[in-house]
């Protein structure tokens, strides 16, 4: 398995710290909003990384953490009168919701920010002890750049450029700075604002501090793969760098992974120019298995463009392997022969190819792309290779290989078989019938039984009434 490192510019391969074990810190949202479908990139993009690694046989520790404490949060909390506390929890709610619709797998941990503080006061405090940090004046803690003489390798920024760069931008106020590149580990309280106390004075972390903490406790001082979205490799992950191994002493990560940017009908997406896009906007018009298929559709270190005719083509796209799956479902049942023939085992063995050119597309670099591509080969095969007169055999064969290679991409793509009324009335007189007899686990198996299929039954003066959810 190959992929491209930001770190070296290179496409490598991939060699785990511990064998059969990859451990992946993938920086998450802050939480002041729901999420939008920028964010929902790299969410899909390192989802399916994960997938694949543990399709391939690796066991995945995945972190992804929320920030939530940040200025957005806070301006949110004033804006409504409610606590920053409110809000975040809100959107992380509402976060987890729209990870599920995109069938984006929880991460093994979801560390939150303000749960680590004691950790990241740890880590300032080690990085004050080697040098690497000094408090000013008013309690503000900065990151000592000049003491990292490798700061830059990620971004591959020259450390005297970003100084002269710096010095231009400098803002007043910052004069407390021994040096403009300096970035603030830990900041002072303003009235209104959460805060912890720590030695330095009652305030709250920077940003950067958080994810060099929360990796280094789920993961431990030394990872595999770090990733997220191009945006955060200046100075984001560099300054992550720049604390992880001046304190652990440690390579932090071997692998950085970044996704590029999605755009909107070919504009960056912002609120100035009033483009935004959620994730729930857009549930509210498409199955979100659709958005899923769509960011898939395109290599992810390429930039993606978000517009309406591309949404329908995934749709359709989406909606050709569904057909594909339900046609295999419907043969398997109805046929009447169970074993496989010579010719099918040849077709099987046949078919063994849109797997290998799957694999070898997500070998490299994880090229969704052309591993969607020989996805719809395979359809495409099915559907030409089995008849009326193929074996359930070969029909169930079929859609394993199938839904295996979909499930890599996280893609749900077999629905659940609608239940008709008449098979509803029949289960709902057996629950009388087994009510009568007083056999109640019978009766409240079937209800369930119905629940699970979105059936909801009421049990009213009139008799048993019942909806779908
Ligand atoms: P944020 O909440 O801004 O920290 O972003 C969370 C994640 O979404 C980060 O990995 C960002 O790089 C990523 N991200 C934000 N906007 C976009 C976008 N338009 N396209 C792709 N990724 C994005
Ligand atoms: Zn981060």
């Amino acid at each position: 398995m190959r992929l491209f490192n930001t770190l070296t510019r290179r496409k490598e391969e991939f060699v785990p710290i511990e064998e059969g074990k990859v451990r992946m810190y993938v920086c998450g949202p802050t939480v002041y909003n729901l999420i939008h479908i920028g964010n929902a990139r790299p969410m899909i993009v390192f989802d399916t990384v994960r997938r694949y690694m543990e399709y391939k046989g690796y066991e995945v520790n995945y972190v992804s953490n929320f920030t939530d404490v940040d200025d957005k949060i806070i301006k949110k909390a004033i804006e409504e009168g409610i606590s920053a506390d409110e809000v975040s929890k809100r959107y992380i709610e509402e976060c987890k919701k729209d990870m599920d619709g995109m069938n984006v797998k929880p991460a093994t941990t979801h560390p939150l920010a303000t749960q680590e503080i004691d950790g990241m006061i740890d880590m300032i405090s080690s990085l004050i002890e080697k040098g690497h940090a000094y408090a000013a004046e008013d309690g503000t803690v900065y990151f000592r750049v000049s003491s990292f003489n490798e700061y830059g390798k990620l971004s591959h920024k020259n450390l005297d450029d970003l100084q002269s760069g710096f010095r231009a931008l400098q803002v007043s106020g910052e004069d407390q700075k021994e040096d403009p590149m300096d970035f603030v580990l830990w900041k002072p309280k303003k009235e209104g604002e959460p805060s912890w106390p720590s030695p330095w004075c009652d305030g709250r972390p920077g940003w950067h501090i958080e994810c060099s903490v929360m990796s280094r406790k789920y993961l431990g001082d030394e990872i595999d793969i770090h990733a997220g979205g191009e945006d955060l490799i200046f100075p984001h992950h560099e300054n992550e760098i720049a604390q992880s191994e001046c304190c652990n002493e440690k390579t932090f990560a071997r692998y950085w992974m970044h996704n590029a940017f999605l755009n909107i009908d070919n504009h960056k997406m912002s609120k100035s120019l009033g483009n935004f896009r959620t994730v729930r906007e857009i549930s509210a018009q498409y199955d979100l298995q659709v958005l899923r298929l769509f960011m898939l559709s395109a290599h992810y270190r390429s930039p993606l463009n978000f517009s309406a005719d591309l949404m329908e083509s995934s749709k359709s796209a989406l909606e050709r392997i569904v057909e594909g799956v339900r046609r295999l479902n419907d043969r398997a049942a109805a046929s009447s022969t169970a074993e496989l023939t010579e010719d099918e085992k040849a077709a099987l063995a046949e078919a063994e190819k849109f797997t290998k050119a799957f694999e070898e597309a997500m070998d490299d670099d994880f090229n969704t792309a052309d591993a969607l591509a020989a996805v719809f080969d395979l359809v495409k095969f099915a559907n030409t290779k089995v008849t009326e007169e193929s074996s359930s055999a070969f029909a169930e064969a079929l859609k394993k290989q199938l839904i295996t290679l979909t499930d890599v991409l996280g893609l749900i793509v077999e629905k659940e078989e609608e239940i008709l009324d008449d098979e509803i009335e029949r289960l709902i007189e057996e629950r009388q019938a087994a009510r009568k007899a007083k056999n109640f686990a019978r009766a409240d198996e079937i209800r369930n039984e119905l629940l699970e299929k979105g059936i909801i039954l009421k049990d009213t003066r009139e008799g048993v009434k019942w909806q779908r959810a």
